[in-house]
C-alpha cells in the first residue's frame, strides 16, 4: 500500500544553507537577494525586465493597474483558473468578461469566443495557461493587435514552457509568474512580473513600493539620502530570505522539470487506451513545466467525480481539482457566461500526483488504480 501526495516539496540543504546565509548577513528585506533573483530571473526567461513582488496577486493587481485599466473598463479572464485571475480584474475596478476554454484537450482560453466577447469596452485579455501548457498564443496576439488590446499572462503554471520557442510569460505585455508552496518554484509566498517594456516596468517598480523613487536598500548603500512619491503605490515587495530560497529553487528547476517530463511520459504510456478518461494534451512535443498532471472523466458528472476521488484516496492516493469554476463563486454569480465546456471540465477534472521524485512504479500504480476504479463506476 503506497502514500502517494500530490505534492512533494523539491527542497534539501541548500534551501536551509541559503536561507540561514541571508540571515546572517543581516539584511533580510528587499536587497541584493532579490536583485540577484530578478537577473536570474531575466535570464532564464530572455526577457529585459524582471520585478519580485510578494506574490502572484500582486503581480496581477499591478500587471492590471500600471496598464491603466479602470472603471468600466472589460477584460477578458477564463474561468477555469484558480480566482486570482479574475479578482485582480475587479481590484481597478474593472469587469472580468469570462471566456470558455478551446477545447476538452485544450484548457486554454478559446480564440473564437475572444473575439465575440470584445466591445468597445474591452481593454485586455488574461490567458491562464493551464498546466504548463500554452494557450493558443498566436492566435490570441492576433485579436489583441487588431483590437488594441493588451496581454497579460498569467504565466503562474509555466516557468520554462515553451510555445514556438518562445518562453511563455514573455509573449504578452506583461507575464506573472508565483513562487506559492505548491508551484513549480517554491518559496512559501512570492511572485514575479517581467516585461520588455521599459515604461511599464518602471511603473511596477514604483507601484511595488509605495510609490517611492528610491529604495531603502539604495540609501543603505549611500547612493541617496530621500525619497519622493509622486504615483499611489502599494508595499508588494518580496524579502531576501525568501528571493534566497527562489535563487536556489531556480538553480534546481531545469532538472525537476526534466523529471516532471518523464513523470508525465510514464503516464501517457500507462494511461494510454484506459476507457472513460482523457488526457489533455497528449503527446504535447514542446517542452513544458508539468505543474499538474489532469486527467478528464468521459461520461461523467461531479458526484462520479468525487467517488472516483474518494476511492484512490482510499488506495493512498491524493488527488486534487483544478479549478472550482471562477465564474460559480457567489461573487461573480450575476454576470452573464457561456462556459459549456468549462463547465464539464470543472466537474470532471481529476489532478493526479505529479513531482520530481514520483517513482516509475508508484506511477504505474496509480494508473492501475485509475483503470481498476474507472470499469467499476
Ligand atoms: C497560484 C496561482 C495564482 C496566485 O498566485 P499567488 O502567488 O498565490 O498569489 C494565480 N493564478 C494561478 C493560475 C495560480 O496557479
Amino acid at each position: 500500500m503506497y502514500e502517494i501526495p500530490l505534492f512533494n516539496l523539491n527542497y534539501g540543504e541548500e534551501e536551509i544553507e541559503a536561507v540561514t546565509e541571508t540571515i546572517r548577513s543581516k539584511w533580510i528585506s528587499m536587497g541584493p537577494k532579490c536583485m540577484e533573483l530578478e537577473t536570474m530571473f531575466q535570464d532564464m526567461l530572455d526577457v529585459k525586465y524582471a520585478c519580485a513582488l510578494t506574490n502572484c496577486t500582486a503581480a496581477l493587481h499591478l500587471a492590471c493597474y500600471v496598464l491603466g485599466i479602470g472603471e468600466g473598463d472589460e477584460v477578458i479572464c477564463p474561468s477555469l483558473t484558480f480566482a486570482a485571475t479574475v479578482n485582480c480584474i475587479r481590484y481597478v475596478g474593472a469587469v472580468p468578461v469570462f471566456c470558455d476554454v478551446e477545447s476538452f484537450e485544450q484548457f486554454g482560453l478559446d480564440p473564437v469566443q475572444i473575439e465575440h466577447l470584445i466591445t468597445p469596452r474591452t481593454k485586455a485579455i488574461i490567458p491562464m495557461h493551464y498546466a504548463g501548457f500554452p494557450c493558443n498564443m498566436d492566435e490570441i496576439t492576433q485579436i489583441a493587435e487588431k483590437h488594441h488590446l493588451y496581454i497579460i499572462e498569467d504565466a503562474c503554471h509555466g516557468p520554462l514552457s515553451e510555445y514556438h520557442g518562445k518562453k511563455l510569460g514573455t509573449i504578452g505585455d506583461i507575464g506573472c509568474f508565483s513562487f506559492f508552496s505548491n508551484k513549480n518554484i517554491s518559496t512559501g509566498e512570492g511572485g514575479m512580473v517581467v516585461t520588455n517594456n521599459e515604461e511599464i516596468y518602471n511603473k511596477i517598480k514604483l507601484a511595488r513600493s509605495h510609490g517611492m523613487t528610491t529604495m531603502s536598500f539604495q540609501r543603505a548603500s549611500g547612493h541617496a539620502t530621500s525619497y519622493d512619491i509622486y504615483s499611489l503605490g502599494y508595499n508588494y515587495r518580496l524579502d531576501d530570505i525568501r528571493a534566497s530560497l527562489a535563487c536556489v529553487q531556480m538553480k534546481k528547476l531545469k532538472n525537476d522539470l526534466n523529471r516532471r517530463r518523464q513523470v508525465r511520459a510514464w503516464y501517457e504510456e500507462r494511461l494510454n487506451g484506459i476507457e472513460g478518461m482523457t488526457i489533455p494534451y497528449q503527446n504535447h512535443a514542446e517542452f513544458v513545466s508539468n505543474y499538474i498532471f489532469p486527467i478528464l472523466l468521459q461520461h461523467s458528472n461531479r458526484e462520479k467525480r468525487e467517488t472516483f476521488r474518494t476511492m484512490l484516496q482510499q488506495r493512498g492516493i491524493q488527488t486534487s481539482v483544478h479549478y472550482p469554476a471562477v465564474h460559480r463563486f457567489s461573487i461573480y454569480q450575476d454576470l452573464p457566461v457561456d462556459l459549456p465546456r468549462t463547465e464539464y471540465i470543472t466537474d470532471n477534472e481529476v489532478t493526479l500526483p505529479m513531482y520530481a521524485a514520483l517513482e516509475k512504479e508508484e506511477v504505474y500504480y496509480i494508473c492501475d488504480c485509475v483503470k481498476e476504479i474507472l470499469s467499476e463506476l
